[in-house]
């Protein structure tokens, strides 16, 4: 789904995502690509095609359908759905487009079991263990009983055993990795024991930036991919200092007017004026997915400077104070694009300025703004 009807402009650098592969892949070995949700906002096709170029060969995404989209337009890697099968259409879909599904409990392996009878060849699949999200997948317990029924399955073939950290990307919390990584170990060594040699994989971005010891036969990369370092903000920042953020979102300055010493700017009269101000009325509002929770927080980059949001956010307008900048000799004009993410010079927007100003993380502002009409630079 993208928001037409509007005056964001989203642009995308396929070659920052390469980029960033290479450099995920270099450290980790093997990097699979998660272009789940849209590719994070960034466009499913677009950056799986461009990550294919790469040599990157395992994409993950979410759903079965987001996975049978990915394989008809073309992608001949395997196709992990992390989601694993939820309804009838999913369990479907998997034997035709050859798609991995995660698999995390008894009832899914039943479902599946009934969804490859008959095929000619074996479906692939990737058993998923919880060891520590409390979310899905089996449990280190479990894997006897496993081997009992993939034993008498010969169209189901365990092809990777996955799990996933809470919290890799919080160095005080890094004992409940080790935790996690243990129990990991521990199944993929009673699977091997027991005849059933998987690839593991457990470490995300964050794994692979600060977890050798993780590093398994395949890990999987995410946030990265699009430039963002799960470690900023912590003292092991330098592990992903390289990576690069692939989006820049701006919109137009629509209006310029003075405001006098004590008037207020948008809904509610949250903000007035200090002293005379100028005021420019940005294109973008909470209905392009620009939080009305930055409502006086933040700002916006525009010639290099950073200006600050001004008032309520509107549905489709949002106010920025541009006196400093005139002051400064640069003059907003109508027309002007105001960047909402990104921008050139000392204004510049990181991902994780937006991120703090609107009470989130990056992963989230990257799949709210990637619904709005994308070009690729
Ligand atoms: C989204 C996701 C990832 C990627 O995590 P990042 O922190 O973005 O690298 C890996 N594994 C699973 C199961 C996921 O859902």
């Amino acid at each position: 789904m993208t928001i037409l009807y509007n005056k964001l402009r989203v642009r995308v650098s396929l070659d920052a995502i390469r980029e960033n592969y290479r450099i995920l892949n270099s450290i980790s070995g093997n990097a699979f690509a998660v272009v789940k949700a849209d590719a994070y906002g960034h466009g499913l096709i677009r950056v799986a095609e461009a990550l294919a170029e790469e040599g990157a060969d395992t994409f993950a995404v979410g759903t079965v359908d987001e996975a049978v989209f990915l394989r008809k337009s073309g992608c001949r890697g395997r196709i992990i759905a992390l989601l694993g099968p939820v309804d009838d259409n999913d369990y479907k879909a998997l034997v035709p487009n050859r798609i991995i599904p995660f698999v995390g409990n008894w009832e899914q392996l039943a479902r599946l079991r009934e969804a490859v009878a008959g095929a000619e060849k074996p479906l692939e699949i990737s058993l998923k263990f919880d060891t520590g999200m409390a979310r899905l997948g089996f449990r280190h317990s479990d894997v006897p009983r496993l081997l009992s029924v993939l034993g008498e399955e010969p169209l189901l073939r365990p092809v990777m055993a996955s799990s996933h950290l809470a919290t890799a990307d919080e160095p005080g919390n890094w004992s409940f990795v080790q935790e996690q990584s243990r129990i990991f170990q521990a199944v993929l060594d009673a699977l091997r024991e027991g005849g059933v040699p998987v690839e593991g994989n457990i470490a995300n971005t964050a794994g692979i930036l600060a977890h050798g010891a993780l590093h398994h036969q395949g890990q999987r990369a995410g946030i990265g991919l699009y430039g963002c370092n799960p470690l900023a903000g912590t003292e092991h920042e330098a592990l992903g200092a390289k990576l690069r953020p692939a989006m820049q979102v701006s919109a137009p300055i629509v209006e310029i007017h003075p405001v006098r010493a004590g008037q207020s700017v948008s809904y509610g009269c949250t903000w007035r004026a200090r002293r005379d101000s100028v005021v420019a009325i940005v294109a973008a509002g909470y209905a392009d997915a620009y939080s009305r929770g930055l409502s006086n927080k933040g700002g916006m980059c525009l010639h290099g400077e950073r200006v600050p949001v001004v008032g309520r956010v509107c549905m489709q307008l949002t106010a920025v104070d541009v006196t400093a900048l005139a002051e400064s000799g640069k003059s907003a004009q109508v027309g002007d694009e105001a960047f909402l993410l990104g921008g050139e010079g000392p204004g510049r927007i990181s991902p994780e300025d937006l991120a703090s100003w609107w009470g989130t993380i990056t992963y989230e502002v990257f799949c709210l703004l990637g619904l709005n009409r994308r070009e690729y630079v």
